[in-house]
This record gives C-alpha cells, structure tokens and sequence, in this order.
C-alpha cells in the first residue's frame, strides 16, 4: 500500500541521497558536448559565436506531460532542477509520456550510469531542457522536433534514480556560449525553469497539481451563424476554401481583415473548423449580426485574437 505521504517521503529520501551524491558525475556527459552544433539546427547562429553574449529571451515552455495532467514540481535541495511526480498519487508517474516542452533539437539521447536514460534538447536562443532517469527514449541525436513532440516516458532509471519514479528536470542557458550546457551539478549552466510563463524555482520549494498546457487543443468559443457562411484563406483572402453551416458552432480565434457584408457589414473575421472543403478557414463575422462591434461569443464573451 502506497500513501502519498509515505511516497513523498521516498522522494524525499532520493533527494537527500542525491545531495550527498551529486546528483551526476561532476563531469558533464560528453554525449552532450560531443557535438555542439547538429546540422538539423533551425537556430543558434549564436552557438558558433564565441565568448559570452547578451541573455536571448527562452521560448515560452511548457510542463513536458499531456494536457491537463497535475504534477507535484519540487526543488528539494538541487534547485534550479526539478523533480515531478504525477498528482494527487504519483500513480501514474512511472511510464508517463514525456512531451518536448518547446520544439527544438535533440542534441543529446543516451544511458548514463547516474542519470539513466537522458535526453537534451536544444531550443530556441541558447536555452536547452535535459530529462534524467527516464524509462526509454524515443528520439535521437540530432533530430529536429516540434513541440508536443514524444521523446520518451518518465521512469527511475541510473543509480541517482533511487530506484523511485520521477523526473528530473533541468532548464539550461549556454551561458558561456559555446554551443552547449552542462547540467546535473550544482555548478551547471542550468537556471530557473518555467512554464507557461510562470516560474518554478527557490530552494526547498514544492508546488501542488501544476497543469500541463502543452498540446492542448485551442479553446472553442460558440457562436450561432445566421446562413451558411462562405470560409476563406485569410481575413484578407477573397479565395473560397470551403462553407460553415448555419446555426450553432464554434470558433477559435478572431481577426480583423476586410469588410464584408452580410445584412451588415464587418471587418471581423474569425477562424474555425469548416463544415466542407478545407478542414479550416475564415468566415465573416457578418454572418453573427453585430456589426461593425468585437465579436462575442454565446456567452458574451470576446472572442480572443488569433
Ligand atoms: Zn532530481
């Protein structure tokens, strides 16, 4: 029988073992620095560059899980890195799916003897996320993957996985700007984490039942059409890709773009699944009867823009 309490208290205890440890060999992996720059890189210019250059802003990450799972994130004594379990039992922690928080470039994919199965990603503007103790792999090195993207399932592998299932996180900045990050020691390149805009870090911290956003489908709005609409390109597009069918449906996102008349005029536009043709389009927001006014959803709310 496993409690939650009991649980906590064997991350607990892994976490103490790591800090008398270290949480890895001191040295960082040479999987990691073996080969700075992949040749699938979109970015980092910045990566050939040499000596210390000006903080570039991260991509906005999210929680590497599915959308809408809770996690437990807590710091223990190896802040800025993290250790999640998977809320409200950690049932489920072991084999979760483990989603690219951002896209980016697999530099790193391998066993290491501390950190077990490891993966690092190369994003955007000299950040990079590295994943320790997983179960398996399921990228390689050098492969470009877009956010969302599978690279594996969270497990207790490596001797520092203290044979209890969690992941250890780490968010990294190639502060010396040399085409790579070392993590796992106190001493790394590794900063403060954050998700969906909000930060994660301090010592000693623990945050309960933090949603993962990644890879959620867009929200709907409904709306009720009054004909059936004809869908376009793009708010400015007078190409016809399809039709939305009259009455009650839903929306994504709205835009302004030109005018259209349909009892009324409106330089709203907004963006949704269609009915036929392409799978998606624009359709005038002429067709909800407001207007030249932002439009609303059923529930009075504003439609955001796209
Ligand atoms: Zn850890």
């Amino acid at each position: 029988m496993r409690t939650p309490q009991l649980n906590r208290l064997l991350v607990a205890g892994a976490a103490t073992a790591a800090l008398g440890g270290g949480l890895v060999a001191a040295t960082p992996a040479t999987a990691a620095t073996a080969t700075p720059a992949a040749p699938a890189a979109p970015t980092t210019a910045a990566a050939t560059a040499s000596g210390p250059a000006k903080a570039q802003a991260a991509p906005k990450f999210q929680l590497p899980f599915a959308c809408g799972q809770k996690w437990q994130l807590n710091t223990w004594g190896h802040s800025p890195a993290l250790d999640m379990v998977k809320e409200p039992t950690q049932h489920g922690t072991e084999g979760a799916a483990l989603l690219a928080p951002a896209s980016g470039t697999v530099v790193a994919s391998f066993r290491h003897d501390n950190g077990g199965h490891v993966v690092q990603i190369r994003h955007t503007g000299r950040h990079y996320t590295t994943y320790l103790h997983m179960k398996y792999r399921s990228v390689s090195k050098g492969t470009w993957i877009a956010k969302g993207t599978k690279i594996g399932a969270v497990g207790k592998t490596g001797k520092l996985g203290n044979n209890h299932p969690h992941l250890h996180y780490e968010q990294g900045y190639d502060k010396n700007n040399n085409g790579s990050v070392t993590w796992g020691s106190p001493a790394a390149e590794r900063v403060a984490a954050s998700f969906n805009g909000k930060k994660y870090t301090g010592k000693l911290k623990q945050w309960d039942n933090v949603k993962s956003a990644n890879k959620c489908a867009p929200k709907k709005y409904y709306v009720t059409t009054k004909a059936a609409a004809t869908a376009y390109a793009s708010p400015t597009s007078k190409k016809a890709v399809g039709r939305l069918g009259k009455g009650r449906s839903y929306v994504f996102c709205a835009a302004k773009g030109r005018s259209f008349s349909y009892k009324g005029t409106s330089k709203y536009w907004l963006y949704t699944e269609l009915d036929s043709g392409s799978k998606s389009g624009w359709v005038s927001a002429a067709y909800l009867g407001k207007g030249g006014a932002r439009p609303k959803d059923l529930a009075g709310r504003h439609i955001p823009y796209c």
